[in-house]
């Protein structure tokens, strides 16, 4: 694997990828490209990036020994890499500062972007704000009404959020809407994807900005294993990296740096929701087929007449019918293996890490721990699994007490008394 050097010139991975678009789009695209290949091998660009990283955005993330879990467990050692410590809590603040420093190159003063559970589109306000460009953003009116506090922070950032009533009223179709604004708007809008999907250049420059987090393991790997006298597998490594997988951004940026090292298993969980073969899952990888969505070609969770089917999981950001081209590719040649976790074991896990390690997880990355708790036990005390936590679970705390019972945020004293916490329905 060691001249793993994808895509290719034309977005490919394998048989995926690839740039499906309007006429109307190519040229933006294409523009797009020759902007971000100017910008990737600019020292100027990625200087400037690595700055904002570091002063905005708080990194490098630590990696954490979840001391008290792995010893419960009493298997491998859990080991956290902690994306909920960025400013806007989850990693993709690292994508949208990539992004809008390319748009800024790019002379585009406007931004538009597409969001479900709200976390893009906040990450999206968040650096319009910081750099003073126009920011509107793309939410399915059915996300609107469950996530109302991110919409409000969007407001309160400046940014202009354009409820989506087609289709579903989720993601799929804020995709679709800002993809037409886009064919409107494209001499002087940028638009700022959420994850490693849409035409190439896309899902390669997602990646590459997201690959901070796993260049950061790369280097932290060595002192975490020394401190825990521990040999590393094949080399300073751990033996296990997992990730969540919605799109599949904050997998492929821990991934990418560690294809090279085929010693390093690499797992992306996938949201199981009631199960794999319950027909309410978004287990794109698992229960999908090859087709074309959003601009490239991967795995879509569609019925016999090629239709997207409708998906479901706990968790907002992994309710996606679709995955990013690489991890298609990355799976059919082995690389990387694709498991489902369900609801039920994503709310247990977010429960346990709360408990014994004083971290409340995103709901997403609650999949990748869920993973890690059953996996633990089934391995050696010096061995190690680096789960990549993508987030943080203040957004989800409204979901996980309307499931818990409404007395799940009150102090013993107030038990038995009606005490109903504002916003718990929508939070
Ligand atoms: C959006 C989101 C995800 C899912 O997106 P990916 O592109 O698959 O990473 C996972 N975790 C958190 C915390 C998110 O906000």
């Amino acid at each position: 694997m060691h001249a793993y050097d994808l895509p290719d010139a034309r977005g490919h991975f394998g048989p995926y990828g690839g740039s499906f678009v309007s006429e109307t789009l190519t040229h933006a695209i294409d523009e797009l490209r020759a902007a971000y290949e100017r910008c990737r091998r600019d020292p100027a660009f990625q200087r400037e990036f690595e700055h904002e990283l570091k002063h905005f955005v708080g990194r490098p993330s630590p990696i954490y020994h979840a001391q008290r879990l792995s010893r419960e467990l009493g298997g491998a050692q859990i080991l956290l890499k902690r994306e909920d410590l960025n400013h806007t809590g989850a990693h993709k603040i690292n994508n949208v500062i990539g992004q809008a420093l390319l748009a800024r190159r790019m002379g585009k003063p406007r931004v538009i972007a597409e969001t479900g559970a709200g976390q893009h589109g906040v990450a999206t306000a968040t650096i319009c704000a910081r750099y003073g460009l126009e920011c509107v953003v793309y939410m399915g009116s059915e996300d609107v009404k469950r996530q109302s506090p991110n919409v409000y922070r969007m407001k309160l950032l400046g940014a202009t959020v354009v409820p989506v009533e087609s289709g579903s009223r989720t993601l799929k179709d804020a995709l679709n809407e800002a993809l037409r604004d886009w064919v409107t708007n494209v001499e002087h809008t940028f638009y700022i994807i959420g994850t490693v999907a849409g035409p190439h250049p896309y899902p390669m420059m997602v990646r590459d900005f997201q690959s901070v987090i796993g260049r950061e393991c790369l280097q932290q790997m060595p002192e975490m294993l020394a401190e825990l006298g521990l040999p590393g597998c094949g080399g300073p490594h751990p033996d296990v990296v997992v990730a969540c997988v919605g799109g599949g951004s904050n997998a492929m940026g821990i991934f990418h740096p560690y294809i090279p090292h085929p010693q390093v298993r690499l797992v992306g969980v996938e949201a199981a929701g009631a199960g794999l073969d319950s027909g309410r899952h978004a287990a794109s990888l698992q229960r999908g087929a090859p087709g074309v969505l959003h601009g490239n070609r991967t795995y879509v969770l569609q019925n016999a007449d090629g239709q997207i089917t409708e998906t479901h999981s706990i968790s907002a950001g992994l309710d996606y019918p679709g995955v990013g081209p690489e991890h298609a590719w990355l799976k059919d040649s082995g690389r990387a293996e694709y498991v489902g976790v369900t609801d039920e074991e994503a709310l247990a896990a977010f429960h346990r890490l709360a408990r014994t390690e004083g971290i409340i997880p995103a709901l997403e990355s609650s999949h990748a721990v869920a993973w890690a708790i059953k996996t633990a036990p089934t391995m050696r005390p010096d061995q190690t699994i680096l789960v990549n936590l993508s987030g943080r679970g203040d957004k989800d705390i409204g979901t996980v007490a309307d499931l818990s019972g409404a007395d799940f945020y009150c102090r013993p004293s107030c038990r038995g008394q009606s005490v109903k916490v504002a916003g718990g329905g929508a939070a």
